[in-house]
């Protein structure tokens, strides 16, 4: 079993983007600059907020964080979004999720403008995605290429099983690993909560990438000999030894199936780390992206 180590792997990209912004300081050209907004309290969103604006820091990026009680509208927040897209020094724009109930999240993902959509989640990106043409790619699954390109990861004519279907993850990391350019040209099975025979089924992939919030459900009897299993999945469980009051566990028992696999990431210090490094990536290549017909 080798251990990918997806800690060690962000901070290297984030070095090469503290590189780039140098050089683009030192020539003078504009420096990417992130604005978070964050709506109401949730303990798990102001978490990952943070980690977001600390990166932008370490990078040399400029960030912005723009924060709204529980309660705010959705016309509210959609007034502040478009207001943003039309500020030339803001670059990325992104906006954590959940939103509270009142607020339509297609609707707030709809009015960032896709140049600025640096977590890769308007349509025009996803349909771009789905052609192969420039674009942002959403974070996780970008994250992810990047440590199957990282450590070398054969991908070519591989099954892979992706567990979990939804926007952000299971969906756009099965077209990805079915395009036709490395890290690709998989053969992918995409599963979900209604798929039959899940174990069998998970049992024939090379690659197995599960992302689906059930902590430790992927047991031995989910994994081939030798294959590489990819744990997005982390879910807070409680837990009185650690000061948080809780443990960060993923999709994955990972001290079951390790010796199963040729490649394993761990949680925490796998897939995490990367989907910040990937959202650094996007807002760094915001300002260069060419769609090629959008205005
Ligand atoms: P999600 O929206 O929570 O959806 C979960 C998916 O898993 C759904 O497609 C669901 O199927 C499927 N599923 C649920 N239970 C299942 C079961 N017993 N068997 C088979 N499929 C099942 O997914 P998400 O937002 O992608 O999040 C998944 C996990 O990844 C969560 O733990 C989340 O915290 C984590 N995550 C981590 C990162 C990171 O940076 N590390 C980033 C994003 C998400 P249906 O569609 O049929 O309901």
């Amino acid at each position: 079993m080798q251990r990918i180590d997806g800690k060690a792997v962000s901070l290297h990209i984030q070095q090469q983007i503290a590189f780039e912004i140098t050089r683009r300081k030192e020539s003078g050209l504009n420096i990417p600059h992130l604005a978070a907004i964050l709506v109401g309290h949730d303990g798990g969103s102001e978490t990952y907020v943070a980690s977001k604006m600390k990166t932008c820091e370490t990078v040399g990026m400029g960030s912005s964080l723009i924060r709204y009680p529980a309660e705010v509208s959705e016309a509210e927040l959609i007034a502040k979004v478009r207001e943003l897209n039309g500020l030339d020094h803001i670059t990325g724009i992104l906006v954590q999720m959940p939103l509270p109930k009142q607020i339509n999240p297609h609707h707030v993902i709809m009015a960032i403008h896709p140049q600025k959509d640096v977590d890769g989640f308007h349509p025009l990106n996803t349909g771009l995605m789905m052609k192969g043409l420039p674009c942002h790619i959403p974070a996780t699954p970008q994250g992810i290429l990047l440590l199957l390109e990282y450590y070398k990861i054969d991908t070519e004519g591989k099954h892979c099983v992706v567990l979990g279907r939804s926007d952000i993850v299971g969906k756009p990391m099965s077209v990805l690993m079915s395009r036709s350019s490395y890290p690709g040209n998989c053969t992918v099975t995409l599963c979900h909560s209604r798929t039959k025979n899940l174990p069998e089924i998970c049992r024939t992939a090379d690659i197995l990438i599960a992302a689906i919030g059930k902590p430790e459900m992927v047991t031995p009897d989910f994994v081939k000999e030798g294959a590489v299993v990819i744990d997005v999945g982390t879910t807070r469980v409680p837990d009185i030894s650690k000061k948080s009051g809780y443990a960060l566990k993923g999709d994955v028992a990972f001290d079951l199936v390790k010796d199963k696999c040729s490649w394993i990431t761990p949680v925490p210090g796998g897939v995490g780390p990367m989907t910040i490094a990937s959202l650094m990536l996007n807002t760094l290549h915001s300002a260069s992206l060419k769609f090629e017909s959008y205005s």
